[in-house]
């Protein structure tokens, strides 16, 4: 595995590359399980794996958690590594947003609601480091978990909207075995604060039971959440997201987190 770190490096060792299959994975870094899903669906079906670790400064708010984010580049190397990556590309912030850099990619409507109304700069940051990375990269194919599902339909859109000539392939969410879904972020939980966040995909999958019954899964899975007094709910949501699903987000102490299950029921 080649560790790159300027963008100008990358492109000039994928050139003779283009002819085959190239698979990219984009990563804040602090990797987990759910990561190691991605460069695996990549490392199956592509000749060459890139995974982009950059913590991307614009997608995160003033008053948000960019300087607490989990980093542990060290570690991050070794697992890409093993995981048979070919190229790990971690350039600095001032790689990517060189002195004078002022054009920004702004998705409209998708980006608007959900986590676009808690952030309502974020899916700027998302979108614009994508296509950077897309035009860096130029893959055939790109790797987003579907526990992000909003993040996955703007890149969706992107594609779409600016005629770019790549697959998103979306990977399922990867859980731990009590349920939670993970993140970088899980590691700000306290013991007790972790057993709080259960009630994040127990409420989501009464939610998606419920629906399957002929109820309302939204109503459920809130009226689960208001039982557990240790979390503020943010939202409670159906969306069409590569498909229906059932969203929410919440605040454990410190931490916020985000969870969505599919709906498969009758109703809709
Ligand atoms: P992040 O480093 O958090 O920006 O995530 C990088 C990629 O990994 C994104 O496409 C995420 O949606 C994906 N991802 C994060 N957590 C999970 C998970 N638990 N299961 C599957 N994919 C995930």
């Amino acid at each position: 595995m080649k560790v790159v770190r300027a963008k100008d490096e990358l492109c000039s060792a994928l050139e003779p590359l283009h002819g085959s299959r190239i698979g990219l994975v984009p990563t804040m870094g602090a990797f987990h399980d759910g990561h190691l899903a991605l460069l695996r669906a990549a490392r199956k079906e592509c000749d060459t794996v890139v995974c982009s670790l950059f913590i991307n400064p614009t997608q995160f708010g003033q008053s948000e958690d960019l300087e607490r984010y989990p980093r542990n580049e060290a570690r991050d190397l070794e697992l890409a590594r093993a995981e048979g990556v070919d190229f790990l590309f971690a350039p600095s912030p001032e790689e990517i947003y060189p002195p004078g850099f002022e054009t920004r990619v702004e998705p409209e409507r998708l980006a608007l609601e959900l986590e676009g109304v808690i952030r309502p700069t974020h899916f700027r940051g998302v979108a614009t480091i994508c296509l950077k990375l897309f035009n860096i990269v130029r893959p055939n194919v790109a790797y987003f978990g579907a526990k992000d599902a909003q993040q996955l339909a703007v890149i969706e859109r992107l594609v779409l909207d600016l005629d770019l000539e790549l697959e998103i392939r979306p990977v399922e969410t990867v859980r731990d075995d009590d349920g939670l879904a993970l993140s970088s972020r899980n590691v700000h939980l306290s013991p007790a604060e972790r057993k709080v966040a259960l009630a994040l995909p127990r409420a989501l999958e009464l939610g998606a039971e419920a629906e399957r019954d002929g109820g309302d899964p939204v109503v459920t899975a809130r009226a689960a959440l208001s039982e557990e007094p240790g979390l503020k709910t943010q939202y409670v949501a159906v969306a069409d997201y590569a498909g229906p699903r059932l969203l929410a987000a919440v605040q454990v102490g410190k931490t916020r987190l985000i969870d969505n299950v599919t709906l498969e029921g009758t109703k809709r």
